[in-house]
């Protein structure tokens, strides 16, 4: 598939902007759809060998959600969803599309996940703070809010889980709209699981993870030669509030921690990682709406950071870093 613009020579630099903003709008992979059309192409003209009838359905497998599951890298779907157009039981299930909304910031989303809020028909999301993201939705989509935050659950996941497969058995193209990364402390993996039991097609969309978004904001490097090469993504909350961790092995690995809904855990992960023999000197740093234009950064060190957390924090959602790399951050004083 070949799309070309030209200014003849007389605006290059003008042609090369109205190209990027095409690429921004069509998916990378269009030629896969192309790809797709030209191997069914002799089976559709068998079947349909009128022509009127032929675009019609061709219309439809092109702008539907047979394209969407070529899109979404799944042409053996999209191939069972074309032999049942053509055996004329089409089938009317939607797709979910699990996606990344990152830290918040409209222009910190994949180009994937834009062109996907711009066509899907209902956005299924939690946090309030991703309206940026949301202002980039169809103006005629559905919004459903199924809110949650550390204490108060709005929709249970069971319940969540559940509306996807029923909005996708309308026909619908769903979004599931989910802070940072679908598949980092977002029960990403619960949502798929649900969806693939109910043999519904969805496709899961990266986004920048929080740990991702507030390093770069808080120019606190995750990684570093002289420090460390590991980097441990993890949570100081659970469900039943108990934190069972192998605090040895974290402090063995040296590896930087990124720490998730760890606020309120800071205390019990401060004892547990001294007491495994983490210096407390240990630089670290607490960034509150990482990503965002709200955010703040607050370093020191773990023994700082876990006294004057309680009382510097102002609620936003906020992420801990703790190793030695924090300390090669531009930012970072103790
Ligand atoms: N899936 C999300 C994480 C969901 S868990 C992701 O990949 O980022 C929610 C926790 O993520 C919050 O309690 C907080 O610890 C962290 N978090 C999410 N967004 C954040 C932000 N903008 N700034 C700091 N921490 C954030």
């Amino acid at each position: 598939l070949t799309i070309a613009v030209s200014s003849g020579g007389d605006a290059p630099v003008l042609a090369r902007l109205i190209r990027a903003r095409i690429e921004a709008l069509l998916p990378a992979n269009l030629g896969d759809l192309a790809a797709f059309a030209a191997r069914f192409r002799d089976r559709i003209r068998a079947a349909l060998p009128s022509l009127p009838a032929r675009r019609a359905l061709l219309d439809r497998v092109l702008s539907g959600r047979i394209a969407d599951l070529v899109l979404a890298g799944d042409p053996a779907a999209a191939e069972a969803a074309l032999e049942a157009e053509l055996a004329h039981t089409p089938t009317h299930t939607g797709i979910v599309h699990l996606v990344g909304a990152g830290p918040g910031a409209a222009d910190l989303l994949t180009l994937r996940a834009q062109r996907l809020l711009g066509e899907a028909d209902v956005i299924v999301h939690d946090r309030l703070g991703t309206e940026a993201v949301l202002d980039l939705a169809r103006r005629d989509a559905e919004r459903v809010y199924v809110g949650k935050s550390r204490a108060n659950h709005c929709l249970k996941q069971h319940e969540i889980n559940e509306l996807l497969v029923s909005l996708a058995r309308e026909g619908k193209k769903v979004i599931r709209l989910k802070g940072g990364d679908p598949f980092v402390f977002g029960r990403g993996g619960e949502e798929a699981a649900a969806l693939a039991a109910a043999a519904i097609p969805f496709e899961v969309v990266p986004g920048v993870t929080a740990a991702l978004a507030c390093a770069a904001q808080a120019r606190i490097p995750l990684t570093h030669r002289d420090a460390t090469r590991a980097v441990t993504l993890m949570t100081g909350h659970t469900a039943d509030g108990v934190i069972a961790m192998d605090f040895d092995a974290l402090v063995r690995t040296r590896a930087t921690l990124a720490i998730y809904m760890g606020l309120h855990a800071l205390p019990h992960l401060h004892r547990g990682l001294t007491t495994a023999g983490m210096p407390e000197t240990t630089p670290a740093a607490l960034i509150e709406r990482g990503g965002t234009d709200r955010q703040r950064l607050l370093t020191g060190t773990l023994a700082s950071i876990t006294a004057q957390a309680p009382t510097w924090s102002d609620g936003g959602p906020a992420l801990i870093l703790v190793g030695e790399a924090v300390r090669h951050g531009t930012n970072w004083t103790a």
